[in-house]
């Protein structure tokens, strides 16, 4: 039993050997030649399904979500819930204006700049309320952890990295890639736990992964859900 779909191609009488080929763009290929049967293909397939299977995840992973268009009505996530824009022309006011209120998103812009520009505001706005929102909320996030264990720390960055979630420096400075403010709150705890026990522990050892799984026992359910949905987040 497969539980994905394959392409069978059948190339040239001069090709001799079968081969399965994966791209983002045809899926899954069988290139065999003319008078290799339908059973062997079967049989080919099944030896290489662990292998296919495999590829096919990591192709997943590497989907991207479409692009952010910061226009009204689109959604965008906060903390692993989506919530709507809603996009209001005002006149009278020189800056936008960004509120979060009834789990909506509400930026006035100013109604006598260029369609241009007041997107530009408007992607500006959304990325300064959530660096400042999400700081605050790491920021708590920390303190909560860091006082379990009984450490300190020196500071918080949020950086825009794209493959990094977190860092903690020799100087005890912890760094956390601002596209976590997005990941649902277990996610950023995970993310947030995992640097608040490198201040104990320098090293991923067996004794850092045990102090990890005793503040979250379903530690490796968050590093899982990393890898496949990190595409999901997007500024
Ligand atoms: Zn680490």
């Amino acid at each position: 039993m497969t539980d994905f779909k394959y392409k069978v191609v059948r190339s040239s009488r001069r090709r001799f050997s079968s081969s399965i080929s994966i791209t983002p763009e045809r899926g899954v290929v069988v290139s065999v030649p003319p008078w290799v049967s339908l059973s062997a293909i079967e049989k080919m397939v099944q030896e290489k399904t662990d292998w296919i299977i495999k590829t096919l995840e990591k192709l997943d992973s590497y989907k991207r979500k479409p692009a952010k268009r910061y226009v009204d009505g689109e959604t965008h996530l906060y903390f692993g819930e989506e919530y709507p824009l809603s996009v209001v022309s005002a006149v009278g006011i020189a800056t936008p204006r960004l509120s979060f209120l009834y789990n909506k998103f509400e930026v006035k812009i100013p109604a006598h700049h260029t369609p241009l520009t007041q997107r530009k505001e408007l992607k500006e706005a959304m990325i300064r309320w959530y660096l400042d929102n999400g700081k605050r909320i790491i920021t708590q996030k920390v303190g909560h952890f860091t006082k379990l264990l009984g450490v300190t720390y020196n500071r918080i960055v949020l950086k825009k990295v794209s493959s990094i979630w977190g860092s903690c420096s020799r100087k005890n400075n912890l760094n956390f890639n601002r596209k976590l403010i997005m990941a649902p709150h277990e996610i950023v705890d995970y993310v947030v736990i995992h640097e608040v026990c490198h201040l104990v522990h320098h090293h991923h050892r067996k004794t850092f992964w045990d102090l990890v799984r005793s503040l979250d026992p379903k530690y490796k359910d968050h590093v899982r859900w990393l890898k496949k949905n990190h595409y999901l987040l997007t500024i």
